[in-house]
């Protein structure tokens, strides 16, 4: 097992498989003007998936796949072929806008991924729109709809954004009544995008909640293991609700998680630059030896 020196047990990768997308989520992405990663200066398929086998080794059982957008990058389902067939990793898991995946749905169920985080923050085509900037809200809903229909769970994420999709929170809430699906509401964290400034103070976690609250009966249920979310089930219906306060609360003390950029700089904190290079290392001949006694420094 992977300790670190407070104690905590490192067994969650997240692996940014691209610093592309084709969506401009602006709380995410400026409009124009990205000046994405050198080809060259990305990890291979083949260098991610040497270091996923490396850290699984020594500890590391769930992958995450995110991005930029992962279905973006040609090879990703080889590469999501190759990473099942590793045997020490227990879940693969993605994160996803969902705009590339819905005929991927059957082959991703294939290869045994257990989760798919949709990222949809509105269920109006128009506000949906306005927040992603791409008119791609009818692939995003025929994912949702093959993945419901898949062994897939599926979970939605919704960043919350006052002024732009606070009329979707009750709607969000009602989708989970009759569908196995289950919704994430998240506290806009401000250092990603160029224009998303303070909605997380405007719409914190508590605010959220009592939103909720006035129309929907809601139920504490037992969050899981180093949960990002506090949870909650709506009385009577299928799906359940979690709100992750990235924001205004730490969740330091039960983080279990590592990432990886798409350079293979491997981070330890969401909120550090500080990063150990890993691709440089790997390019420079380590073994899978040093590679793995760089993991544990
Ligand atoms: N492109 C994929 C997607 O959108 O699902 C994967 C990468 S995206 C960076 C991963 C998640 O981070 C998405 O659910 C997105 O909504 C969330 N996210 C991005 N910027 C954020 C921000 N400033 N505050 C809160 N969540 C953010
Ligand atoms: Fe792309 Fe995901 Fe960022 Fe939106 S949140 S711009 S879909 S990477």
């Amino acid at each position: 097992m992977l300790i670190d020196n407070h104690g905590r047990n490192i067994n969650y990768l997240r692996l940014a498989v691209t610093d592309s997308c084709n969506l401009r989520c602006f709380y995410c992405m400026p409009e124009n003007g990205i000046k994405y990663v050198n080809r060259k200066d990305l990890l291979t398929f083949e260098e991610m998936e040497r270091l996923v086998r490396v850290f699984s080794e020594l500890g590391v059982s769930k992958l995450r796949i995110t991005g930029g957008e992962p279905f973006v990058r040609k090879g990703i389902m080889e590469f999501l072929e190759k990473a099942s067939s590793i045997q020490k990793l227990e879940e693969i898991n993605i994160t996803t806008n969902g705009t590339f995946t819905a005929d991927k749905v059957g082959e991703l169920e294939r290869l045994g991924i257990k989760s798919i985080n949709l990222s949809l923050d509105s269920l109006d085509k128009k506000r949906f729109f306005d927040i992603t900037r791409r008119d791609e809200f009818d692939n995003v809903m025929k994912t949702f709809d093959q993945l419901l229909q898949s062994t897939i769970k599926v979970k939605i994420n919704m960043v919350v954004m006052d002024g732009r999709n606070i009329d979707d929170l009750l709607p969000m809430v009602e989708l989970t009544k009759n569908k196995q699906v289950d919704v994430r509401f998240i506290e806009e964290m401000p250092f990603n995008g160029t224009e998303g400034q303070g909605n997380a103070t405007i719409w914190p976690a508590s605010k959220i909640l009592s939103h909720i609250e006035q129309k929907y009966d809601l139920e504490k249920i037992v969050d899981p293991p180093n949960s990002t979310s506090t949870n909650y089930q709506p009385v009577g219906h299928t799906g359940n609700i979690g709100i992750i306060a990235a924001y205004t609360r730490s969740f330091c003390g039960s983080c279990n998680r590592i990432r990886l950029t798409p350079q293979g700089i491997l981070r330890t904190c969401l909120y550090s630059n500080l990063g150990v290079n890993f691709r440089d290392l790997m390019r420079d001949g380590a073994s899978d030896l040093e590679v793995g006694d760089q993991l544990k420094r």
